[in-house]
């Protein structure tokens, strides 16, 4: 026999009915009771969704995220919370979000208080509230939660094991608000911790999995000592250990985590399942060990034959001891496949979302305690189908595969250095000092989304939808010019999704109608879906750009995502490396630049905004995905003439470790997001002696404040103070698609009007 289990289930529903009943609960629209209502109905959902499996996962539900939940259970809220009107769950979404719901509180005065930060959760694109800590914070146990749910998970019949985050990654996530070292408060964590534990043994709890998915990245020696301490004085017996690591491969971590006192431990078998043995080795021998066997990170069905191959002699050695489960939380893909109902019929038969992943997990028990007979229709669909993504047409193009494999270090290369490019460009394009410009968007209106949603529901025809996007592309051309601006833009009305927009029109992308996934609190993406070989059957921007440029003699930059963005927006293919995916994305958008220049567009911008985000989780990673990733975006830029300028834009100015390899991209300018840090992460670029031009954000656009002109030009300042004037454009932090245009319009004019007396004191 072996044991099914999962590590957790996405909780924001295949309709995101969380997401819904969150902001309208927010909003005043709808009751405390209907929000607590919608939550369990979910639950209980997500549980029946789950009921095949032998042991299922309680506690992984979250109104906001689970690293908040773990904080309000330690008792670990930040002081400034304290002391307004209502309960916990109020201070739970005033830390979430900055404010509890409409109407319930809070200051009458300013509305709310800071919101607690916000970080990437490890390399998904899932972001948790980061806790904070200072010398002084206390630890209280607050179960009333977990216990909550487990005594409704038991009403229902459910096989319940409860999942909490351990002490050692909950401490390596936060963040001491003074500067204390943070290890220092583990003793005074590790008694509520192992109260918790009794707590849930005494609610009937047989099995809990603690998370320490902190083991699979770099740790130094007082890190590793803090595990020991931590697992040693939670070895109490109250419940059972199982230690879940995921994400990666643990390698030096691998001696350390099997020396833990603790009674299973779960290993992610995609990604490290080269260290199955080992681990298995280093155990004890009645010690559980479960194998995350099923991808939790991306769509496609699992490989049901070749993973029994591998997993077959495991289980025989392991027994009963032996536990299948996703390698991860399966919150990082979307619900249920059955909702889809407009996928290509044959992609659609490759793919797996969560219900049907747990499907996998049940079919490989069987065939593991019965034999591959008693689930041979079952692995016959899975060969099928794996057989046929393995060998379409669709997924595998002999001439991309060769595009890829022709490229030379000469196609990434400028003609000239940038000094030469400079000076060819600055005569052509006559641009004053401190040119003025936007990163791309406008404000996506009411009118635009409603045309679009015409459009793709078949009410309006192409001509009208164009007709449309022109009328708004031509408002956003005549605002620009009258405000003054240098470098305009069209302002992307037509683009949905700055990702999406180019997968639609690339061979190899498919999309899912409703393949969300919870990004933060209410907010959900729905990254499309790499399937094959990507190629670019016909100009995707060009049309657009042109119409722009005809409407105005002021340069008109082009707008491209990059292949490195694209890449990690999306989910990606299982069966070649991502860097191969990502060079062939910039053969293809290289191919768009070409175009455009082609088409006299003088200025092209090209955005990395998540070029940052995909480094890797372990450093010694770093340098091959930066290669690799540098490589593709000066691909895709620097097949153009000395006199076509390129800019690049990141929405975040942390540069510290790889300020190297931004200025190897090569890029004439780059515009980054500076506005909040008062231009201190500029000090990288001047120490590097970064030296292309740059735009440093001097617009908050994630606020509705509007920033008057002596602030622009006091930011402005402290950038001339690192960067020769002569090098430095202004310019928003990044687009502004979510504003309203009665606010981008005078905080342009504030920006126009700064940049003009910079250029009069400069004179
Ligand atoms: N050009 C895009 C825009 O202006 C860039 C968005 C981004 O960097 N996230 O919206
Ligand atoms: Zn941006």
């Amino acid at each position: 026999m072996v044991t099914t289990h999962n590590l957790g289930f996405p909780r924001i529903g295949a309709k995101r009915e969380l997401k819904f009943a969150l902001e309208s609960y927010w909003k005043g629209q709808s009751s405390r009771e209907d929000l607590l209502r919608a939550g369990a109905e979910l639950r209980a959902k997500h549980w029946q969704d789950q009921a095949a499996l032998d042991l299922v996962p309680v506690g992984d539900f979250a109104f906001y995220d689970q690293i908040l939940d773990m904080s309000f259970t330690l008792g670990n809220l930040p002081a400034r919370v304290r002391g307004f009107h209502g309960d916990a769950l109020d201070n739970y979404f005033r830390v979430a979000r900055g404010r509890s719901a409409a109407g319930t509180d809070d200051h009458a005065c300013c509305g709310g208080v800071a919101a607690g930060e916000m970080t990437k959760w490890f390399d998904t694109n899932y972001h948790y509230i980061v806790p904070e800590f200072e010398t002084g914070t206390q630890f209280k146990l607050d179960a009333s939660r977990l216990l909550a749910q487990l005594a409704e998970a038991k009403a229902q019949g459910v096989k319940a094991k409860p999942v909490i985050i351990g002490p050692v990654t909950y401490l390596a996530l936060g963040k001491a608000k003074d500067g204390s070292d943070k290890l220092a408060l583990l003793p005074r964590l590790l008694p509520v911790y192992a109260e918790l534990l009794a707590t849930l043994g005494a609610a009937g709890a047989e099995w809990v999995q603690i998370d320490e998915p902190i083991l699979v990245t770099e740790l130094d020696a007082t890190w590793q000592n803090a595990f020991r301490a931590a697992y040693q004085s939670l070895d109490i017996g109250a419940v059972k250990l199982l230690l879940a690591m995921y994400f990666g491969q643990l390698q030096d971590n691998l001696p350390l985590a099997a020396a833990l006192p603790v009674q299973g431990v779960h290993l992610d078998a995609i990604n490290a399942r080269d260290e199955v043995k080992a681990l298995i080795q280093a155990s004890p021998a009645e010690r559980v060990i479960s194998l995350g066997v099923v991808n939790g990170r991306n769509i496609w069905k699992t490989d049901l034959e070749a993973t029994l191959d591998w997993l077959e002699p495991v289980a025989k050695t392991l027994g009963e001891r032996l536990w299948l489960a996703p390698s991860c939380s399966l919150l990082h893909v979307p619900v249920d496949l059955e909702s889809e109902h407009k996928l290509d019929a044959q992609i659609r038969s490759w793919l797996a979302f969560a219900v049907q992943k747990l499907g996998e997990i049940s079919v490989l028990a069987t065939a593991l305690a019965q034999g591959r007979d008693a689930v041979s229709p079952e692995l016959a669909a899975n060969r099928a189908a794996v057989a046929a993504r393995r060998a379409s047409a669709r997924v595998n193009s002999p001439a991309v595969k060769a595009a890829v494999a022709a490229i030379t270090a000469e196609l990434g290369r400028r003609q000239s250095p940038f000094a030469v490019r400079a000076a060819k460009q600055a005569t052509l394009l006559h641009l004053p000092i401190y040119p003025t410009t936007t990163i791309g968007s406008f404000p996506q209106t009411k009118e635009i989304r409603l045309a679009r949603s015409a459009f793709k529901a078949g009410t309006i025809d192409e001509t009208a939808y164009t007709q449309a996007m022109r009328a708004e592309i031509e408002h956003s051309v005549r605002e620009q010019e009258a405000l003054g601006l240098d470098v305009l833009v069209h302002g992307e009305a037509e683009r949905n999704d700055m990702v999406e927009y180019f997968g639609e029109q690339l061979e190899g992308y498919a999309f899912s109608q409703s393949g969300w996934v919870q990004s933060y609190g209410s907010r959900c993406v729905k990254p499309p879906i790499l399937f094959g070989d990507i190629s670019r059957p016909k100009a995707m921007t060009v049309e657009w750009i042109s119409y722009a440029a005809s409407l105005t003699d002021k340069p008109v930059k082009g707008m491209l995502t990059g292949p490195v963005t694209i890449l990690n927006w999306s989910f990606v293919r299982d069966d070649q490396p991502r860097s191969v995916s990502c060079y062939q994305l910039a053969l293809a958008i290289r191919e768009e630049v070409l175009d455009l220049e082609k088409a006299g567009v003088r200025i092209i911008q090209i955005d990395e905004a998540a070029l940052r985000e995909g480094l890797p989780l372990r450093k010694s990673q770093w340098q091959d995905y930066l290669d690799w990733a540098v490589d593709s975006f000066r691909i895709t830029a620097n097949g153009v003439r000395d006199e076509t300028q390129i800019h690049t834009h990141m929405c975040y100015s942390e540069f510290n470790d790889i300020i190297a390899e931004i200025a190897n991209m090569d890029a004439d300018v780059i515009t980054i997001e500076t506005s909040r840090s008062d231009m201190e992460l500029l000090d990288v670029f001047d120490d590097f002696n970064y030296p292309n031009q740059i735009g440093p954000g001097v617009y908050d656009i994630h606020s509705p404040n509007i920033p008057d002109q002596a602030h622009i030009i006091a930011l402005m300042q402290k950038a001339a103070a690192r960067i020769p004037a002569e090098r430095l454009w202004v310019n928003p932090d990044c687009g502004l698609k979510t504003r309203q245009w009665n606010e981008v319009i005078p905080a342009l004019a504030n920006l126009v009007s700064a940049a003009r007396a910079l250029r009069a004191a400069a004179a």
